[in-house]
């Protein structure tokens, strides 16, 4: 997957995506980052990317020419328009099943605001869409493209070792994971539950989905909503619910 990053702040990425599992993806081949500085598209003598904003009020925004004129350089080098992505406290909230979807593209180009944001041509010009990772503001869009790239790349085949890595993860079938163990079996006298170490794959798999499901319940009760349940999990729940 190429993914292109318009950016005032490249460094930053380097020295996140460049470690671990992300890493290796991107020595792979499976993963290829472009980092476009967008001062570098600026055509005042000062590189300022930024003016006050019309009508007073707090902060810089980020000017539309050196935003646009960068897009276009990132166009003509993929020979196509790529998908546009403005991370943005007003856009959607990123979910694993929009992460899910975003990883069958061939890539995007993702666009990091800074400041008090950027100028609105710019999304109404070339934003395809904006997208928020929570409903709170940060200082920069480059933390957010982060977080959305981390969450995509993971769901490209062979970044991980396998797909049930992912597949039996939280919030991908709209239900929370099991609790994990792992050695030693007993620490600090607190013991790990037996039907883990029982070795009988039908009695684990039916003890983690219990647990998947409770975990949901307690938790993040909403999401069961949007679960695909069996009779047999409605039934189990229903027996919690009862008995809580
Ligand atoms: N003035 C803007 C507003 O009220 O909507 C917020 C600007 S914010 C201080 C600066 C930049 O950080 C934004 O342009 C955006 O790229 C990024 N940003 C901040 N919070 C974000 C969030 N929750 N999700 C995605 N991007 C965010």
């Amino acid at each position: 997957m190429k993914i292109d990053v318009m950016t005032l702040f490249p460094d930053m990425f380097r020295a996140v995506l460049n470690e671990s599992i992300l890493g290796r993806a991107q020595q792979k081949g499976l993963l290829d980052f472009s980092y476009w500085q967008i001062r570098d598209y600026t055509v005042n003598k000062q590189n300022q990317v930024d003016d006050y904003p019309f009508g007073g009020g707090q902060g810089m925004i980020m000017n539309a020419q050196p935003i646009l004129d960068c897009f276009r350089a990132v166009c003509a080098a993929r020979g196509q328009r790529p998908y546009l992505i403005y991370l943005s406290p007003q856009g959607k909230t990123l979910t694993q099943q929009r992460a899910r979807e975003l990883a069958q593209m061939p890539g995007f180009c993702l666009l990091c605001g800074h400041y008090e944001g950027i100028d609105q041509r710019v999304i109404d010009a070339a934003v395809d869409e904006e997208i928020s990772i929570g409903d709170y503001v940060l200082t920069g869009g480059e933390l957010p493209a982060m977080v959305l790239i981390d969450c995509v790349a993971r769901m490209i085949p062979g970044v991980l070792s396998e797909e049930a890595c992912f597949t039996d993860e939280s919030h991908f079938h709209s239900l929370l994971e099991y609790p994990q163990y792992t050695r030693p079996a007993v620490y600090e006298g607190m013991a790990v539950p037996e039907v883990l170490l029982s070795g009988h794959h039908a009695r684990i798999a039916a003890w983690r989905r219990e647990q998947s499901l409770l975990c949901t319940l307690r938790k993040r009760p909403e999401l069961l909503e949007s679960a695909e349940l069996t009779a047999a999990d409605k039934a189990f729940l229903q027996r919690q619910k009862t008995e809580e």
